[in-house]
């Protein structure tokens, strides 16, 4: 066995940096956590290249003392604790001495600070956590960090960085998330030269409208609750800003960003009886409780804690939540623990080689006249010209003799052996669908000019992606432009889209596209689905006799007319031999 040596501190700090660092994200949130325990009132970010080759911050806070300058970059060096029962009642961010010195040893850092009511400021330049320099700094207010070359001394750890559009995403994340947790601390983030986010002092609801738009007021309900010394506070969405991943969702826990599933599945709990998919509510919630009730002390990065009662602190959450909501959203009461449906994330089913049958069965097809012959006439004539809306063509193909609608929802109509009963939106669901995959990959779907053009106004990581997808969008008959600000126009959109689904469908497909991150055809496929699904006609929608029947003929064209692209069935066949024994004939 060699013999046991102290490690040098350079090497301690590297391995500690392995904790706390994991990309730039991780130091600018170390960085911001600093100037907000210093009690700024305003914080500059500037980063260049995703972080990748700097970041800055600079803020208005105490400042550090030129005695306390070098001694910060020490390791477990810090002001904010003094004693171990100070451990157990940490209301400052930070409390580890550990975030200076281990960023200091995998990059280059210049600090310059000059503490409230000192005449001269600082500057001390660290180099892979050498020291390099130290002198007199013309700084004038707070302290400014300069963060070069991340991981630039250790090329293991900086190949697994990711491009530098992934890495501004988690950083953009990251000021946004302080930014919300924080509204009356003013925040100015810089990437590249451009000018992002400009915050001033606000209150928690201007600063959600500030960072997500406009829009976005109409749809937030507020949160206020109390039950002893727990406070839940902060705004969740409306059923309109449910989305397929969990974006936009932020939790703080007496004002530190945590990021705690238990949590995060207790706040979605209340909303389950009213979504209807694997959706996730929108979320800016800050939960406090006296300090002591919390260890924050679990893991380095301090997202995770430990309550002393989670039972309590948990159901106080969904207390609250259902609370905040129950005039708003129509929850059932019952919502607690019993409706398992939408716990587990419902696959997508997009394949249906095992699932279905191929061909309509015979005994739907003999009455439906010509079944075959009218097929490949309709297949060319719609090849020429698709209609001009769903459900204008004069001609019916087949000999359907009636068909009722009920409940706005289903239609019935009588075959030979029994009775079918279709379901209206997933039946045109299905021919939407079908269109849009034989068209995308050829000349691409036919599109409708927009009486009045429509402006969707993105998040800067998101409007990257979107204007990546403009090709793909193009294709499903969205005309798309650029208008700057990170806003989008569309001039035209695919023939069968109702007016005012564009916007949900784009973002739905870039949810889609967020979560894959890929191009491929399976990625495709589901963009035709998401693309069908939010076109077609809706349960509720009263049908004229002609566009049932005009809805019943296209179906029947389909190559699958029995299920969804989500795979939801979309005929019931009730036979006469079921009738009969129903009602007791036989
Ligand atoms: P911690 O935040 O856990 O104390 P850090 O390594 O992040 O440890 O910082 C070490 C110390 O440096 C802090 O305790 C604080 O005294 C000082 N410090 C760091 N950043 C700032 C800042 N922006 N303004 C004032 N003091 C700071
Ligand atoms: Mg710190």
């Amino acid at each position: 066995m060699p013999k046991i040596k102290k490690l040098k501190s350079n090497i301690v700090n590297n391995i500690a940096a392995g904790e706390i660092i994991e990309s730039p994200f991780s130091v600018l949130k170390e960085l911001i956590e600093n100037s907000i325990d210093a009690c700024s009132t305003k914080i500059e970010i500037f980063v260049k290249n995703g972080g990748l080759k700097s970041i800055i911050v600079k803020d208005n806070g105490i400042g550090i003392e030129k005695d306390d300058l070098e001694l910060a970059f020490d390791r477990h060096t810090t002001s904010k604790i003094n004693n171990k029962s100070d451990l157990f009642d940490i209301k400052t961010l930070g409390f580890r001495g550990e975030a200076l010195p281990s960023i200091a040893s995998v990059s280059m850092v210049t600090a310059s600070s000059i503490s409230k009511g000192s005449k001269n400021g600082y500057e001390l330049v660290i180099d892979a956590g050498k020291n390099i320099s130290f002198l007199k700094s013309p700084i004038n207010i707070g302290t400014k960090i300069k963060v070069d070359n991340i991981f630039y001394n250790i090329p293991a750890r900086k190949k697994f960085l990711k491009n530098s559009k992934i890495e501004l995403a988690k950083i953009s994340n990251i000021v946004k998330s302080y930014s919300l947790s924080y509204p009356n601390i003013k925040f100015i983030y810089h990437s590249d030269e451009k000018t992002i986010l400009n915050l001033s002092h606000s209150n928690l609801k201007q600063r959600i409208i500030d960072v997500f738009g406009k829009k976005i007021s109409k749809s937030l309900i507020p949160v206020n609750y109390s039950s002893k010394e727990f406070v839940l506070q902060g705004f969740v969405g409306n059923i309109d800003l449910m989305r397929k991943r969990r974006a936009n969702q932020f939790i703080f826990l007496n004002s530190r960003l945590i990021n705690d599933q238990i949590i995060s599945k207790a706040i979605r709990k209340p909303f389950l009886s009213a979504v209807h998919r694997s959706e996730h509510p929108f979320y800016v919630v800050n939960i406090n409780i006296p300090h002591n009730w919390v260890d924050v002390n679990v893991h380095p990065n301090k997202n995770e804690v430990k309550f002393k009662d989670e039972k309590y602190i948990l159901q106080s959450i969904k207390n609250g939540i259902a609370d905040s909501i129950k005039n708003e959203i129509k929850v059932t009461p019952t919502f607690f623990g019993i409706d398992k449906r939408f716990e587990e994330e419902k696959s997508t089913v997009l394949d249906f080689r095992d699932q279905l049958v191929k061909e309509v069965p015979d005994d739907i097809q003999k009455h439906f006249v010509n079944f075959e012959d009218n097929k490949s006439q309709i297949e060319s004539s719609e090849d020429e010209k698709l209609p001009e809306t769903p459900f204008n063509q004069e001609s019916l193909y087949y000999d359907i003799v009636d068909v009722w609608q009920i409940h706005n929802k289903y239609l019935l109509t009588e075959i030979s052996s029994g009775l079918l009963i279709i379901d209206q939106h997933v039946a045109h669901e299905r021919i939407l669908y079908e269109i849009a995959k034989n068209n995308i990959d050829k000349n691409g779907l036919e599109s409708q000019s927009l009486l009045f053009p429509q402006y969707i106004e993105f998040q800067e990581n998101e409007y990257t992606h979107i204007i990546e997808l403009f090709p793909y969008l193009n294709n499903l008959g969205f005309r798309i432009r650029e208008f700057g600000e990170n806003t989008i126009i569309i001039e035209s959109s695919p023939i069968e889209t109702p007016f005012g689904e564009e916007e949900n469908i784009i973002n739905e497909i870039l949810d889609l596209y967020i979560k894959y991150r890929d191009i491929n055809s399976s990625f495709i496929e589901k963009m035709c689905a998401t693309y069908a699904c939010k076109a077609a006609i809706k349960a509720g929608e009263k049908l004229e006799n002609q566009e049932m029947r005009h809805l019943i003929n296209r179906l029947f064209l389909t190559k699958n007319p029995y299920y969804c692209p989500h795979g939801r069935p979309i005929i019931i066949n009730l036979t006469e031999e079921e009738l009969d024994e129903r009602f007791e004939r036989k």
